[in-house]
């Protein structure tokens, strides 16, 4: 994609990859530039099955938010939502229950850019352009509070999105935050990339150089997220593995384990 004016102006940043759009280039979506191309590139060096990782992650969010639906569950907020593409959230929950609402929330103003048209005639779904950090301005969002009654149970979903945040950003208290704003019966859902193989820990530190952010968590330290919840079974585990809904591969690849996932339920 060609860098326009109008995407200067609307504060996106050409020159820099960003975390939404090198997301977009491993989903093959079009709405990159060539500093991302070129990122995801350096990743492919380390971790060449990081396309269908991308894959796994959204196969997993479908699989998710199906579940969840299933649970009775008709709101979801959705921190880190990443650019439209395919199977969005409120496709997958409002084809299972067309009253579903979906909050989306995106630090990359090429979310909402993206996002507006799509949702231009779906009164259920909104998106917010804010810093999933700053928990109290999302959960007072006008948009969040005209679509989410905190009276009846939430899906929060962080899918693909706490190892953006450094141990020192205290994911864990932001977490907590959400989960203490909603009621009983809500859940949470998370997949989280993972420091289990010597090619995860290398491709934690091109993140590190390449975008400033990433912070690799071990099966423990993702399974720690869900204190105090119901964790689901099967639990935390590789995301290949997570509620299938087709064959379950024999021997993990790399790739395959490079993504951790669960939902948990608030008693
Ligand atoms: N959740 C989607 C999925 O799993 O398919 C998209 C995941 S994408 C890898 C992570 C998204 O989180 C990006 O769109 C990025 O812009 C967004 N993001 C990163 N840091 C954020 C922050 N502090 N607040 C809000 N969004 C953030």
């Amino acid at each position: 994609m060609a860098d326009k004016p109008n995407e200067r102006n609307a504060g996106i940043d050409t020159t820099r990859p960003s975390i939404a759009r090198a997301y977009d280039v491993v989903l093959n979506g079009k709405d990159n530039f060539e500093v991302d191309r070129a990122f995801v590139a350096e990743i492919v060096k380390v971790i060449p099955e990081i396309y269908d990782v991308a894959a796994y992650n959204r196969q997993i969010l479908g699989r998710g938010v199906r579940f969840l639906s299933g649970q009775g569950v008709t709101q979801f907020v959705d921190l880190g939502s990443g650019l439209p593409t395919e199977e969005n959230t409120h496709q997958v929950a409002q084809r299972a229950n067309p009253e579903s609402r979906v909050v989306y929330v995106d630090n990359d103003p090429m979310v909402l850019a993206h996002g507006r048209a799509l949702l231009a005639e779906n009164d259920r779904t909104a998106v917010i352009t804010s810093d999933l950090r700053d928990t109290e301005a999302i959960l007072s969002d006008p948009a969040f509070k005209s679509l989410i009654d905190l009276g009846r149970p939430v899906a929060v979903m962080l899918v693909g999105i706490l190892h953006h945040l450094h141990d020192d950003e205290d994911p864990r208290a932001i977490v907590e935050a959400y989960m203490a704003a909603v009621p009983s019966g809500s859940y949470l859902f998370i997949t989280h990339f993972c420091a289990s193989t010597q090619e995860s820990r290398d491709a934690e530190q091109k993140y590190l150089a390449l975008l400033g952010t990433g912070r690799f968590r071990t099966p423990e330290e993702i399974t720690a997220f869900f204190d105090g919840f119901e964790l689901l079974e099967p639990g935390v585990v590789p995301l290949p593995l997570w509620r299938p809904e087709g064959p379950v591969p024999g021997r993990l690849t790399v790739g395959q384990q490079l993504m951790y996932g669960g939902i948990a339920y608030k008693r």
